[in-house]
């Protein structure tokens, strides 16, 4: 009878096929705090006294992540406090907001939601709703991290946590290489500095645990979580590569841990050589807030959307 490979229990809950290791429940939740510990420490993701600023929209990624930074909270090493973005995503976003509402309230942790709707005066529904030629996730992600760093800002946090997961740092890598977009490269990693005064640091603790892993966290903690799909998931070229990359995970469990591994290790070289022309980094004109030309993205967008919407 196979047996926990920590403890003997016989309860096994996971048998992972990269390691050969089996875990019994109690024997994974230990495993999974001292392996994100060990990680936030070698990276030197906290400093103590920082306000940390979770980026919760109620999923297993950020619940993991507020359950996790919640300890350091507790022991008095950090302050903590969430925020979630309410994209205006009909019969989805809602459920993901109540969710996050009812975790920092339970754990006493200041709390605020964003609507797109009031900074921008539309959703992302009514974004999608007029022709585009851009998907849902890239208008998604250029206002949400608009949003994210400007309520950093507000909340006076020192970082920003996200609960990015193995599984989406391995397809960020091979999406940007893909498209050949290395300026984007640049900047994935464990933890992305400020270019700019008006950054906050961001911090991903999560980036090395595999997504089924943290499914499995949430399940054995029985945290509260969204477990439904963004409608616009799919249709996004992430998708695609999402799926691809399952793919060849079932066939070789070990392949998003190497090529994460093998990203890690040259991007100091791409950085190097790609560091000036990427670095430069000044204000919006218009909005104040960090971009790289005359108008930061956010703006560039808004402009579109308002000309389509006027159209
Ligand atoms: Fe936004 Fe795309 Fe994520 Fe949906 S899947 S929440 S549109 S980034
Ligand atoms: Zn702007």
């Amino acid at each position: 009878m196979k047996k926990c490979t920590q403890c003997g229990s016989k309860d096994i809950i996971i048998e992972r096929k990269h390691s050969g290791q089996r875990l019994c429940q109690k024997c994974f939740i230990k495993g999974i705090n001292k392996k994100v510990l060990k990680d936030m420490r070698k990276n030197k993701l906290l400093n103590k006294g920082d306000k940390v600023m979770v980026a919760l929209s109620g999923g297993k990624d950020s619940v993991m992540l507020l359950d996790i930074l919640y300890t350091f909270y507790e022991r008095n090493i950090i302050d903590l406090c969430a925020m979630t973005i309410d994209e205006g995503i009909a019969d989805y976003r809602k459920d993901g907001v109540d969710i996050a509402k009812r975790h920092a309230e339970r754990l006493g942790i200041e709390h605020k939601v964003v609507k797109f709707k009031d900074c921008f005066n539309f959703t992302l529904d009514d974004i999608m709703s007029i022709d585009s030629e851009r998907g849902a996730c890239t208008y998604c992600g250029v206002f949400r991290r608009w949003i994210i760093n400007r309520e950093a800002r507000n909340m006076n946090a020192t970082k920003i946590a996200t609960g990015h997961n193995l599984n989406d740092e391995t397809q960020a890598v091979l999406m940007n290489y893909l498209e050949g977009n290395i300026e984007n490269l640049t900047r994935i990693g464990p933890k992305t500095e400020a270019r700019n005064e008006k950054f906050t640091v961001k911090i991903k603790p999560l980036r090395e645990i595999p997504e089924k892993e943290i499914a499995l966290y949430v399940l054995s903690k029985e945290l509260e979580v969204h477990l439904a799909e963004c409608p616009y998931s799919s249709s996004s070229f992430r998708g695609e590569i999402k799926e691809f990359m399952n793919q060849l995970s079932n066939k070789h469990p070990t392949i998003m841990y190497s090529l994460l591994k093998g990203f890690d290790k040259m991007k100091p070289s791409i950085k190097k050589d790609f560091t000036n022309e990427f670095t430069k980094s000044k204000e919006c004109v218009e909005c104040g807030e960090p971009g790289s030309h005359g108008l930061c993205r956010a703006c560039v967008f808004k402009k579109e959307i308002y000309n389509n919407i006027q159209k």
